[in-house]
């Protein structure tokens, strides 16, 4: 299949959408697609959304923006300037507004987690956990479609000065020679795997010919599994990425495909079944990850199938995402009580090879913080958490305990258990701060 991708300029010419679509639909696309970023590809189009039922279909909903997925008042403040014909750059104005006031960096991912090497900000990496660093390469920073829950989104919007981006391996590789704790690199985006096979392979070469012994893994995070499994099939330079990954396997390296999948339906196109099994010829691992979301995934049935599937495909379920507090979080949102729900229903029902998954996770500012389940203890309905990940190793795997909240979404909407007036790790981050 040859890649057609899809955006506001043409998304009108997609056969579905001059077939299905009314012209109000049409026009609430254009409104959130000036503020959110919005892509599809024909894959997307023609093999994963149903569209005799495209208004309540999951994929149609990930990739398609929604009315609600802007607050009233944000959607009418674009729709008008757009009424007054205001000019593209008013309406980039007005967009850019919008989007600083939807929180288009939490978990202080600006501030908190990007690196120095002697005196010099390595802006493509971030190192907030002690073995493993995060590196953004450049030409890595886009996908083969756009989700509309992304809380990447401002690297797609033109946003330019809040880039994470970094050209050269160089840096990142001195910087690993420095810290010998890192075991293992996470090559993330966008999607790395937009990428050219020559030009990913000017990173990966690099990084194998340096010859650092502590690092034993490499993850490439990506969504094209579930987007373009093209890359892996009979994309012009998929033989030579299969290949690649092949080199860093011999090598003695670790290999590991951190794939999204976020319905199961992404798992039964046939060119999905074979672009898993290539890439599990090479000798690298796939391992799977998604946020729960309303409207695309709220439900135990999906997780279960979807884990299940994965499984039997030879992948390995790793994460389970609640959705980060930005772009259009109140669109996607579920609460954490009912995550919770859905997670332990799930997982009730599937056997101990997709139990490897772990969630419901909230990647916030001090780590990602487990919900491990409610409980009643002398007579306080509580939430019992801990760290998967943390700032501090000494945190992670500690319990902690927060007051049960029915609507909760998010770890900063949660008050301390019994009484306590701020959480363990507040404690000791004010306190670090302080001696700071
Ligand atoms: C999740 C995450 C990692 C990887 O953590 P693992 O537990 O090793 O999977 C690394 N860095 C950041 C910032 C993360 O959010
Ligand atoms: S594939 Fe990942 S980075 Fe790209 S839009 Fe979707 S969630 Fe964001």
């Amino acid at each position: 299949m040859k890649y057609k991708a899809y955006a506001l300029h043409n998304f009108r010419s997609l056969p579905q959408v001059e077939r299905n679509l009314s012209a109000r639909e049409i026009r609430d696309i254009e409104v959130v697609g000036n503020v959110l970023p919005f892509k599809v590809n024909n894959y997307v189009a023609e093999h994963l959304i149903q569209w005799d039922n495209y208004q309540n279909d999951p994929m149609f909903r990930l990739t398609f923006p929604h009315r609600d997925m802007l607050s009233a008042s944000h959607f009418h403040e674009m729709e008008s300037a757009m009424d007054a014909d205001a000019t593209k750059a008013e309406l980039k104005l007005i967009a850019n507004k919008i989007r600083m006031e939807l929180n288009p960096h939490p978990a202080g991912q600006m501030e908190s987690n990007v690196p120095q090497l002697n005196g010099t900000v390595l802006t493509g990496v971030q190192h907030k956990y002690r073995q493993t660093v995060l590196f953004f390469p450049q030409a890595g920073q886009t996908c083969h479609a756009y989700c509309t829950f992304c809380f990447r989104w401002p690297q797609f919007v033109g946003m330019a000065e809040l880039k994470f981006a970094m050209k050269e391996t160089e840096l990142l590789i001195q910087y690993l020679r420095e810290h010998p704790e890192v075991t293992d690199i996470l090559f993330t985006g966008g999607d790395p795997l937009i990428m050219s096979t020559a030009k990913l392979a000017v990173h990966l070469d690099a990084l194998l010919e340096a010859d650092l012994p502590k690092l034993s893994t490499i993850r490439i995070g990506t969504k094209a599994l579930g987007y373009w499994p093209y890359r892996f099939t009979t994309d012009k330079d998929a033989d030579e990425l299969l290949a690649l990954f092949k080199k860093i396997t011999d090598s003695g390296k670790h290999l590991a495909l951190m794939a999204h999948f976020n319905h199961p339906v992404e798992l039964q196109t046939a060119e999905v079944k074979k672009a898993v099994k290539r890439i599990r010829k090479t000798g690298a691992e796939i391992r799977t990850q998604s946020p729960i979301m309303k409207h695309i995934n709220d439900d135990a049935k999906v997780w279960r199938d979807m884990w299940k599937k994965q499984v039997k495909l030879g992948m390995v379920p790793y994460y389970f995402f609640l959705a980060r507090d930005t772009g259009a979080h109140d669109y996607f949102a579920v609460p954490l009580a009912k995550s919770h729900q859905i997670f332990q229903e799930a997982y009730q029902q599937v056997s101990g090879l997709c139990r490897t998954v772990r969630g419901p996770s909230m990647s916030a500012a001090p780590g990602k913080v487990q919900i491990l389940g409610t409980q009643e203890i002398a007579g306080e309905k509580i939430f019992v958490l801990r760290f998967i990940q943390a700032r501090n190793p000494n945190w992670v795997h500690k319990p902690f305990f927060a007051r049960f909240d029915e609507k909760a979404t998010w770890l900063d909407q949660l008050k301390p258990a019994f009484g306590k007036g701020s959480f363990f790790f507040e404690e000791e981050r004010s306190a670090a701060m302080t001696a700071n």
